[in-house]
């Protein structure tokens, strides 16, 4: 059976500092850069020779050791600890629920303080374990500004965007819950990697467009991958997005990461339905920044994702365009099957109709992740879902989420 451990029940919680709200009163030191850090280093009066050592020293305890109180800065004397603490917060969201599936998927809600926002924001971080690697799938709005008519985060207004700190703070918080860092348990049952880290890739693939927060999905993203912190490669960082075409090459750029395509369909005409920001940027644009992504080789391939809709999409000669769209360009092929929600229009393809796609656009050369035995699991879930719609298990909706966020960057 799935557990759904209820978090807002204080003896369940994991123990955390006893500061009323510290994130929402006080800035914090989490997703700044470097720059930032120093710059705070001064506004604490730190003289300025030793600002880039203690912003070392900071970044060492944040992102190395996981620490989220300044009181178990042991390297800092303990006057700059309280001297920061009374300025600053390194403490985490609270987490409001966790969800646990049969296949050791996992699922937080943690809740953010408003941030000049006027209310606080929840926000879903799932967390998939495979064969050696854990994929943790990270949102970077709450809502979005886009429409894409299959998809549920469309029919919800744009409430804001995520900060780096929040975007962040996801991945910090699955590592403390995981047993990721140093000093953290690893919870009995687990399932994660044998061997290793417990997060050993990361996607932009939970709700909002990415590239509309730009700035801080990079800051967040450097600082995840920054090699005496975090230390992900950029090969383990996939960000996913509809096509916001400017920001592709900035993505590549200035970021240097794995990129994912929500492409859906291979005609303007149907796209421009599915996913209107096609209308801006049409599949031409659209597939010639593709080819031209800075970095992009057969080592590292873009991974387009294309999600099955019964009588839609789903037909032998869209497999045909598709493979003629994506010719000369070293890609990855992601088929998802649709996962219905309450109200949306769409039915997810039948198994064989899936499996005949597949098959295609595998005799052509790309890889199709649906053979895998989780994409097995995602059958039964699928063919559930006609009689039962609107009332979608838990767990279905997990393997579901997990066959969407799995296989993506390198192993
Ligand atoms: N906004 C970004 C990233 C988040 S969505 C983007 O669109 O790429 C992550 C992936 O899930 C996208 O490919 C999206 O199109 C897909 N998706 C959204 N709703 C879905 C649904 N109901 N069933 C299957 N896939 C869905
Ligand atoms: Fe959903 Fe992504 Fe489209 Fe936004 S851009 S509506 S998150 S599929």
């Amino acid at each position: 059976m799935p557990a759904t451990i209820d978090l807002t029940d204080p003896s369940a919680r994991p123990a955390r500092p006893s500061t009323p709200r510290p994130m929402a009163d006080k800035p914090t030191l989490v997703g700044m850069n470097r720059d930032e850090m120093v710059a705070a280093m001064a506004d604490a009066g730190v003289p300025e020779k030793q600002r880039k050592m203690r912003v070392n020293q900071i970044w060492h305890w944040l992102y190395i050791r996981g620490v989220s109180d300044f009181a178990d800065m042991h390297t800092i004397s303990r006057d700059l600890r309280e001297n920061l603490a009374s300025r600053y917060t390194i403490a985490r969201p609270e987490i409001v629920e966790e969800q646990i599936s049969n296949d050791g998927t996992r699922k937080w809600l943690m809740r953010f303080p408003p941030r000049g926002a006027g209310r606080p924001v929840e926000v879903e971080t799932v967390y998939i374990p495979e064969e050696g690697r854990g994929t943790l799938c990270i949102s970077s709005q709450v809502g979005c500004t886009l429409t894409c008519t299959f998809c549920h985060t469309g029919t919800q207004k744009l409430v804001r965007n995520l900060t780096a700190e929040e975007i962040l703070a996801q991945l910090l918080v699955a590592r403390d819950r995981l047993g990721d860092f140093p000093h953290k348990d690893t919870p009995q049952g687990a399932i994660v990697p044998a061997e290793g880290r417990k997060v050993t890739n990361i996607v932009m693939m939970g709700m909002g467009e990415p590239l509309y927060n730009f700035d801080e999905v990079k800051k967040a993203l450097l600082i995840a991958a920054d090699g005496d912190g975090l230390a992900l490669s950029r090969r383990r960082i996939t960000l996913s997005t509809s096509g916001v075409v400017p920001g592709i090459v900035r993505t590549g750029e200035e970021i240097g990461v794995m990129l994912a395509i929500s492409l859906h369909a291979v005609r303007d005409e149907l796209r421009d339905e599915l996913v209107p920001i096609n209308k801006k940027y049409p599949l031409k644009e659209l597939l010639e920044a593709c080819r031209t992504y800075p970095g992009v080789s057969n080592a590292r391939r873009i991974t387009f994702e294309y999600v099955m809709l019964k009588g839609v999409n789903d037909s032998l000669s869209d497999a045909k365009e598709l493979v003629r769209l994506l010719k000369g360009i070293p890609a990855k092929i992601n088929l998802i099957p649709f996962n219905p929600w309450p109200g949306s229009n769409y039915e997810c393809s039948d198994w064989e109709t899936i499996e005949t796609f597949a098959d295609f656009v595998n005799a052509n050369g790309y890889a199709s992740p649906i053979r895998t035995p989780r994409g097995r699991d995602i059958l039964a879930a699928c063919g559930q879902l006609k009689s039962e719609s609107e009332r979608m298990r838990k767990t279905d909706r997990l393997a579901l989420e997990a066959m969407m966020i799995a296989g993506h960057g390198a192993d």
